[in-house]
């Protein structure tokens, strides 16, 4: 069936390889029909300190300008220039500022924040500290709270990326997710907003995709339309794993893949059945 990829990175992230003329051949060698480069959208010195969580503000142009070169080297396949905003406490108007010039806009909660204003990247296997100081159920609801603030936002987000993140280095939700499950789906139906089956969990501790069984369904019943993706940080990453994707869908009661397209459209690949 058709194969489509709507989250990947490049070097420019900071944390991957592999520029976007690499990333866009990988797919077209795997014989996909729409890959999406969705770099980490520059981040404030003082969240980024490191320089490698995200692109540099010098380096958009140029993000911007091999997506064009690739455009005209591989028409046969649809290139979408997209970004990954990081929603953190108070960034509204930082994002509302910086994504223009992009195609899609993949909403992310990979940090929380302290009352001090410190940011800590929950999901980051260097600083795992952070949830035995917070407790995981806390880190869990904190996250909710800040997830339904960016859905809730005046930021056009395409699509809402691994939406149970936290759960990345082996912390699953230990308490009953019900009602939670339920205020992320109705938050999205009520916007015109996807979510994203994103297969890069199957290879971090906790083994499997995001977002798990139980908050896909809820996602389905809900009637949210679902894009599949790799989060490829690497070019032989890119369309990894797309088939554990459908199959998610598939158990979850989904018949069709949504496709973001470069207008600003969206188009559906039926699911085969097995
Ligand atoms: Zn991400
Ligand atoms: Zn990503």
């Amino acid at each position: 069936m058709e194969l489509t990829d709507t989250h990947t990175h490049t070097w420019m992230s900071g944390h991957g390889t592999g520029t976007v003329e690499e990333v866009v051949s990988a797919a077209v060698a795997k014989g996909l029909t729409t890959i999406a480069l969705t770099e980490h959208l520059p981040l404030p010195a003082e969240v980024d300190p490191t320089g490698t969580f995200a692109m540099q503000p010098n380096q958009v142009e140029g993000y911007i300008e091999a997506i064009e070169e690739a455009r005209a080297a591989h028409p046969e396949i649809e290139i979408i220039r997209g970004i990954e905003v990081d929603w953190r406490e108070g960034a509204e108007g930082y994002l509302l500022k910086r994504i223009d010039p992009y195609d899609i806009v993949l909403g992310s909660v990979h940090m929380l924040s302290d009352a001090a204003g410190n940011h800590w990247e929950f999901d980051h296997p260097d600083y795992l500290d952070g949830w035995h100081e917070r407790g995981e159920e806390q880190v869990w609801r904190e996250y909710l709270r800040l997830w339904l603030d960016a859905v809730k936002s005046k930021v056009p987000l395409t699509i809402m990326a691994h939406p149970d993140l936290p759960k990345k280095l082996g912390f699953p939700p230990r308490f009953d997710t019900r009602e939670f499950y339920a205020a992320m789906a109705e938050a999205v139906a009520h916007k015109d907003v996807l979510v994203e089956v994103n297969t890069s969990g199957l290879h971090k501790r906790i083994g499997e995709v995001y977002p798990g069984p139980a908050l896909l369904r809820a996602f389905r019943q809900a009637g949210i339309g679902c894009t599949v993706s790799s989060d490829a940080h690497a070019p032989h990453e890119v369309g990894r794993d797309l088939d554990k994707a459908y199959e998610a869908l598939r158990v979850a009661g989904y018949s069709e893949v949504t496709v973001p397209t470069r207008s600003g459209d969206r188009r559906a690949i039926p699911l085969d059945a097995r």
